[in-house]
């Protein structure tokens, strides 16, 4: 019997993450990334508890999250500018919801997902992974998609995991839909906790940069928002700020890799005390990106493609949410395949796709607006009327996405 080609396009968390759930017997699994995956961005990324469980429990991956140097999540602290601790909340999904929210950086969670995909040990044939290869076309009813060189490859099926400027949305929805800009960047920041401790002794005293809790503090409608990574060894600063109160060149940033610039930084954060201040000077890199989302879209497939991740749903991190909901998804493609070993017919795929947009659309959608919502200023009118505690409710609830479904109103795109 030939294999079963599954091409996926993208080797982000959505990419590998469906690399994962896919692998099976007689499946062929080829991973297109155009990097080559050999950058360190210096970011932290969450788990939320809805995807930690499918990590932990449905991919048996335990053991990999470890050696991606976890950290439990205890809870979220609020600081104000005095650096007093104003409110606490602490975070207990795991005995309420059987997981944790987990945080990492996110080159070690990225290369631990990789590991799996092309580990041996798993099920099925190890995954391909082809670096420096870019996607720049796709042929949605061939199952084909076009290399940069010219070079044609072939699948079965094709999972656009291509990020939020996705080549190959367009193919699939007939049109192209821009990501829409939100009204606010973000500075991203990495600082080894011993630096801090050594260069910014004020600001530990204050926040203890080891502790396993996500910080936030607020002033000028500018928002940090800070946790560690590493089991402690280095501290994540993501920094937002309302596009009109920006100092840099507006439009200018739109990529992950963006760089910002310390003094334009430190002047739209002057309203913030020193002895937080002082702490963005010792950033090695400082990122800078504008945030983007997109409205949700009219449909995630065709022919023999479905768009996944940021390119079919890239939504605002404030509810940190973007990689929880691409693991949704890989999860969604690995139910919805399981037990398919030979290649389906076009007609066959298109109803288990169909099966997959329907199962995930209005939970993804709603989650996508929940964090543009949480993106605008308190006394803004919101139109999806969820409190946070409702909020984590529903995400800690998820079950996979079979089970979902099970209990969810069709949706008409
Ligand atoms: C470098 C980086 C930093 C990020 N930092 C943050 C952050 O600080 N906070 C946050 O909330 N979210 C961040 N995100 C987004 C977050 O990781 C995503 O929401 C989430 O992980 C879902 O990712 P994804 O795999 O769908 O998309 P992405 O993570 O964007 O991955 C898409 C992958 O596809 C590859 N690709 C794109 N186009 C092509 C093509 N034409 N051909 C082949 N390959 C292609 C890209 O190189 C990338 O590896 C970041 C993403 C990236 C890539």
């Amino acid at each position: 019997m030939p294999p079963f080609r599954i091409v996926i396009v993208g080797g982000g968390i959505a990419g590998f993450t469906a690399a994962i759930a896919l692998r099976g017997p007689n499946r062929q699994i080829t991973v297109l990334e155009q990097s080559r995956l050999n950058k360190e961005i210096g970011a932290l990324i969450s788990l939320q508890p809805n995807a930690s469980r499918i990590v932990e429990t449905t991919w048996g991956l335990k053991k990999e999250l470890k050696a991606a140097q976890e950290i439990v999540d205890e809870g979220f602290r609020v600081y104000n500018t005095d650096g007093v601790l104003v409110n606490s909340v602490p975070l207990k999904t795991k005995t309420e919801f059987g997981a944790d929210r987990l945080c990492f950086h996110r080159r070690d969670l990225h290369d631990q997902f990789k590991k799996a995909a092309t580990s041996p040990d798993r099920e099925g044939e190890p995954v391909t992974v082809r670096v420096a290869s870019r996607v720049v076309d796709c042929s949605p009813l061939d199952g084909t998609v076009t290399l940069e060189g010219g070079e044609v490859v072939t699948g079965d099926l094709i999972i656009a995991a291509d990020g939020i400027h996705s080549v190959i949305r367009k193919h699939v929805l007939q049109e192209e839909p821009s990501p829409l800009p939100t009204g606010h960047s973000a500075y991203r920041l990495m600082i080894p906790s011993e630096t801090l401790e050594n260069e910014v002794p004020e600001f530990c005293s204050k926040i203890n940069p080891r502790e396993p809790f996500t910080s936030m503090m607020v002033a000028q409608n500018c928002r940090l928002i800070m946790g560690p990574g590493r089991q402690g060894e280095v501290y994540g600063i993501t920094a937002l700020v309302p596009d009109e109160q920006m100092n840099e060149d507006p439009g200018a940033k739109q990529s992950w890799v963006s760089e910002g610039d310390l003094n334009k930084m430190l002047q739209t954060f002057s309203e913030f005390p020193t002895w937080v201040t002082n702490v963005f000077k010792h950033s090695a890199d400082l990122g800078l990106w504008q945030l983007r989302d997109l409205d949700p879209l009219k449909k995630w497939h065709r022919g023999r493609v479905i768009t996944i991740g940021d390119a079919a749903h890239a939504m605002l991190p404030t509810q940190g949410q973007g990689a929880s909901q691409a693991i949704e998804d890989a999860e969604a493609l690995g139910a919805f395949f399981e037990g398919i070993s030979e290649a389906p017919s076009v007609e066959a795929l298109s109803e288990i796709l169909e099966n997959i947009f329907q199962a995930r659309y209005a939970r993804v959608s709603l989650i996508q607006a929940y964090s543009r919502e949480a993106a605008k200023p308190a006394a803004a009118k919101k139109t999806v009327t969820l409190r946070p505690d409702e909020f984590m409710k529903f995400n800690c609830m998820y079950r996979g996405a079979k089970a979902w479904s099970n209990e969810q109103i069709p949706v008409s795109a």
